[in-house]
């Protein structure tokens, strides 16, 4: 039987209905959810990923300003610009779009945002309240895959999840989402051995890893879930993920394609982040 092809640009589509519904109710009370996203150099990739942003805050009537700064901004301008933002009643939710040019560094960026304006998770404090499972905000990918599970109706409690990378922004907080709906969760690496026998053990096979088509059909257990966050490019430059799409789809019972799996249900969870911080700064 073929997979099952989950749909997350309709996914997306859905939650992106109900945040806007929800903006519209905020917006009759004088309140309109602002974020700010800040875009540094002119990487095309990052550009396209700003542009979509800008695009889904529209989509939800949320109030949107970008902040494209030249390739040779110093760190003190970027920080000074963050702590601006910070304090602007407007702006409730601040994203700097990564990676940054050398030599500028991300890790005080992320650290200088108000941890209830980081609508992207990445802030310590709010890493801390995600592994203790207390949280206001959850990352936008890993959150986005939860969310298409659900939707689909995929069950986790109990079952072999395996989670193929192990990056701050998407691998760890995926395996500790897995974990908190009681999946049991193995992290694989670079330096994990006998990959392939691991992956083949899972129910639900998540790969971020950004090799393009990395998992083969071997790598996949019969009737296995197999989300691809890849988003990587192919021997002749076309957009692709970490699975082998094609191949897998006839061994796994459901997968995500690219595009149009995960990518859209990250940007569909940063719109709900937004609100969320709007709904706490306004209380
Ligand atoms: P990353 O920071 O480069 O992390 C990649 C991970 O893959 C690392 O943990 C690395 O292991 C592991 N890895 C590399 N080679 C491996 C191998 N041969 N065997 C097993 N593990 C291996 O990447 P990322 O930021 O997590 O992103 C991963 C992919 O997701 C990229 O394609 C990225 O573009 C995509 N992405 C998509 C979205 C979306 O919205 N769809 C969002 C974010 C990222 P080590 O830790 O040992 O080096």
């Amino acid at each position: 039987m073929a997979a099952v092809i989950m749909d997350g640009k309709a996914t997306a589509a859905a939650v992106r209905a109900e945040v806007a519904q929800d903006v519209q109710a905020l917006r009759e009370k004088g309140i309109v959810p602002g974020l700010a996203v800040i875009i540094v150099g002119d990487d095309p990739a990052s550009r396209i990923y700003v542009n979509n942003k800008r695009k889904a805050c529209a989509q939800t009537g949320i109030y949107s300003e970008e902040f494209s700064l030249p390739a040779d901004t110093s760190q003190d301008e970027l920080l000074a610009l963050v702590a601006s933002l910070n304090g602007r009643s407007d702006i409730n939710g601040i994203l700097c779009q990564l990676p940054l040019p050398a030599p500028l560094q991300a890790k005080p960026v992320i650290a200088a945002i108000s941890p209830m304006k980081d609508v992207d998770a990445f802030h310590s404090s709010n890493v801390g309240q995600i592994m203790l499972g207390d949280y206001s905000f959850l990352p936008c990918t890993p959150a986005g895959v939860m969310e298409l599970l659900h939707r689909y109706h995929i069950p986790v409690e109990g079952r072999r999840c395996v989670v193929v990378g192990r990056s701050n922004i998407v691998g760890k907080p995926m395996a500790m989402l897995l974990l908190h709906e009681n999946g049991t969760v193995t992290i694989c690496h670079s330096r994990t051995k006998d990959l392939a026998a691991i992956c083949r053990e899972a129910d639900i096979l998540v790969a971020a890893v950004g090799k393009p088509k990395f998992i083969t059909a071997d790598m996949v257990k019969p009737g296995a879930v197999v989300i691809d966050v890849g988003m990587d490019r192919d021997e002749d430059g076309n957009l692709c993920g970490d699975v082998d799409t094609q191949a897998v789809a006839a061994v796994a019972s459901a997968i995500t394609p690219v595009p149009g799996g995960v990518g859209p249900m990250t940007r569909a969870i940063l719109m709900r982040n937004t609100l969320t911080a709007a709904k706490m700064q306004f209380k």
